[in-house]
Order: structure tokens, then sequence, then C-alpha cells
């Protein structure tokens, strides 16, 4: 089963895509993780990707496409992935549709979080994230146990670079002009599933993992 996580920045795509993992046993495939990744490998791919994600812009669909075809060519992608910020742009769809369609497969269902601007201003503000698990914390909405440090890996939790004030408006900018038309895009060929992504995690999980289940028990999947 392939779904897609779609949603502006903080909208909780990470978080939930962790969650929807440990429900149905599917690699989440991040593409800001592959990127950052890549970064801290200092490859040339990861200098190429900085220079826009330190603008808080998109990275070029040619660099993201093919980096995210290398992924999902893995042997732990072929029964599905949780698409985490990929496909961002209407491009990055219509490849995502040609990669899994020459392995006889679609994507099965596109999660959509909806969250109001101010509110994704207040999350991107507070957010803390583990180096090894990727975990996001927030300093008001989800706090660590010990401030700073991970439950889980006991490292020190960072602020991503851009999630910093300047870059934060522009990446929902972004979002609405290159990022938003997704919808449409899936809402049109009848796999969209909207859900109110300023519930509690929790309930945005439940409401997740409903959809999903109502789409696999369908046959679709
Ligand atoms: P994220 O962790 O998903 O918020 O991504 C962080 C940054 O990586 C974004 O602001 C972009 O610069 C870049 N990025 C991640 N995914 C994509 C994508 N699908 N297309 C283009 N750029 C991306």
């Amino acid at each position: 089963m392939d779904l897609v996580l779609l949603g502006a920045p903080g909208a909780g795509k990470g978080t939930q895509a962790s969650l929807l993992g440990e429900v149905f046993p599917l690699p989440r495939v991040s593409s800001g993780d592959l990127f950052r990744a890549a970064l801290a490998n200092q490859t040339e791919l990861g200098r190429k990707a900085k220079v826009y994600m330190d603008r808080g812009e998109l990275v070029p669909d040619e660099v993201t496409i093919a980096m995210v075809a290398e992924r999902i060519a893995e042997p732990d992608c072929a029964q599905g992935v949780i698409f985490d910020g990929f496909p961002r742009t209407v491009a990055q769809a219509q490849a995502l549709d040609d990669l899994l369609a020459r392995q006889g497969r679609r994507v099965d269902l596109v999660l959509y979080m909806r969250v109001a601007t101010p509110v994704l201003l207040e999350r991107l503000a507070g957010r803390w994230t583990c180096p090894q698990c990727g975990r996001v914390y927030h300093r008001v909405y989800s706090p660590e146990q010990v401030q700073g440090v991970c439950d889980d890996c006991h490292v020190a939790l960072y602020q991503r670079a851009d999630d910093t004030a300047e870059t934060q408006s522009r990446r929902i900018a972004v979002y609405l002009e290159q990022t938003a038309p997704l919808q449409d895009y899936y809402r049109a060929k009848g796999l969209l599933a909207e859900v109110d992504g300023e519930q509690t995690i929790e309930a945005v999980h439940r409401a997740l993992v409903e959809a999903v289940r109502a789409v696999s028990a369908g046959g679709a999947a």
C-alpha cells in the first residue's frame, strides 16, 4: 500500500508518518530527511539541496525525483511506502504516478492534514527534533521529559535551521503556491482523505488510521 501524507510545514506529517508506520508495517520515506542525511554526509546532492532548504524553497524537481526514485527502488519499499513531504509539486506527483505504475502500483490514498496558517507558525516556532530517531517535540504541545533531550535516544535535540523565523513564512508561502494544488490533483482522482490536523496528535492519528483502514477494506490497496 502506498500512502502520501500531504500538509503544510508544521501540519504534523513527520509525527503522523512515524505513528502510522507503527500500525502499518511500511517504511517512511521523507524527502526532507533524505536531503538532511545527504547534507550531513556532505554529498554533492546535500550541497545542492542546502541552498534551497536554507531559503525555505523547494529543491528542483529533477533532483528531488531522482533521489526519491533511488530510495523507493530499495527492497524495503517493495510492498509500499508512507511518503512524507513528497510529492510537493504536480510534476513530482506525476513522476510518482509513473514510478509506481512501472511496478504495477499506484498511490492508494493521500492523507491531507488541514491546519490554519497561524497554528502552523506557532508549531514551527517551538519545534525541536531528535537527530537520531527524527522524533519531533514541541516546547508547549508535546515537550520532552528532560528539556533538550530525546526521551527515547537520550541525545540532545536540535532546532532545524529552516525552523527559524525568517524561513517559516517563506516555507508556508511556498507550500500554498506549489504544493496546495496537489489537493485538487488527488481529489480529482478520488484519492484525497481530509483530516482536521488541529486536533490532538492522538485524534489525528486515529482519523488517519480509520481512513487507511477504510481504503484497505474497500480492496483499493
Ligand atoms: P521537510 O523536512 O519535509 O519540511 O523538508 C525540508 C526542506 O527540504 C524543504 O523546505 C525543501 O527545501 C526540501 N524538500 C523536502 N522535500 C521536498 C520535495 N518533495 N521537493 C522539493 N524540496 C523538498
